[in-house]
């Protein structure tokens, strides 16, 4: 719920292009607020929805956020328990507890790009940019600690220290298929990019921006393939289904925009939560 506070805020400078750190404050009266204005959920629902300062209405989305964010985060560490074993401390979990981190950052960026681009069409470099630089240096980094802990296990033992060159291949193979989903993810990420970016030639920027060609870009890094590639089409089908639902009751005509980053990140949430199942269900369709 913090988190949500958090991004809340993130989205809500990236729109009014001010600065991201310092203190939070009234975007009415620009009063700073203090700890106990800024208690996820109890202080909007202690201050009815106002402001303390001015008594300005707040709006509902700060809440809405706030357990929105709650939600998404509990749930991740509720499905992260299981690989997650505190109690004993191992490379294994040590893993864990790095990938938890990552997907954690994933989901603020997500939830921050969410907010910008429905409320105003518009995904911030601000934003995007660095993100897309964390998620390359964080699976180089994954990829080498995992590659350093492989060479250091096996030179551990006698027999482990065969296996290492000049006695064997076994460590360059072994150390190649641990490399393997950091190239999938680049791989992905571009694709990803490079597809948004042919559809924006083709349909002439009616359908998207250049700012979905990088949330592309860090979806692919971020969730890796397959997941990134389940994230985009499920993008696709609720877009469709979205705007089906939109032409049908007349509040929209076709060919006219709507903004496709939200849609691109409820596809990478469905798929960061759940595209395991997902992609093991349709595998075996099938059989
Ligand atoms: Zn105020």
């Amino acid at each position: 719920m913090v988190l949500g506070s958090f991004t809340k805020a993130l989205a809500d400078r990236s729109l009014s292009n001010s600065i991201f750190w310092g203190r939070s404050y009234c975007l009415w009266c620009k009063h700073k607020l203090h700890w106990y204005d800024l208690f996820p959920i109890l202080s909007f629902l202690f201050l009815r929805g106002k402001c303390h300062y001015c008594h300005k209405a707040i709006g509902i989305e700060y809440l809405l956020v706030e357990v929105v964010m709650g939600v998404l985060i509990g749930f991740l560490f509720w499905q992260s328990l299981q690989s997650l074993q505190l109690s004993v401390f191992s490379f294994q979990s040590l893993i864990a507890l790095f990938d938890l981190f990552f997907k954690i950052f994933f989901i603020c960026v997500l939830v921050v790009l969410f907010l910008t681009d429905l409320k105003k069409m518009f995904i911030p470099d601000r934003i995007i940019l660095p993100a897309i630089k964390i998620s390359i240096i964080f699976i180089i980094f994954i990829t080498i600690i995992k590659v350093v802990f492989l060479y250091y296990t096996l030179n551990q033992t006698r027999l482990g220290q065969l296996l290492l060159p000049p006695h064997s291949d076994y460590f360059q193979r072994h150390a190649m298929i641990t490399a393997e989903p950091l190239v999938w993810a680049v791989v992905s990420g571009l694709l990803i990019a490079g597809f948004f970016y042919g559809l924006i030639l083709i349909t002439k920027g009616k359908g998207m921006g250049g700012g979905d060609v990088k949330l592309g870009a860090f979806m692919g890094l971020g969730l890796g393939f397959p997941a990134s590639l389940l994230a985009v089409i499920t993008a696709f089908l609720i877009g469709a289904i979205y705007s089906i639902i939109l032409i049908l009751l007349g509040k929209k005509r076709f060919g006219q925009n709507i903004a496709f980053g939200p849609f691109l990140v409820i596809g990478s949430l469905v798929a960061l939560f759940w595209g395991k199942e997902i992609l093991d269900w349709y595998l075996h369709l099938g059989t």
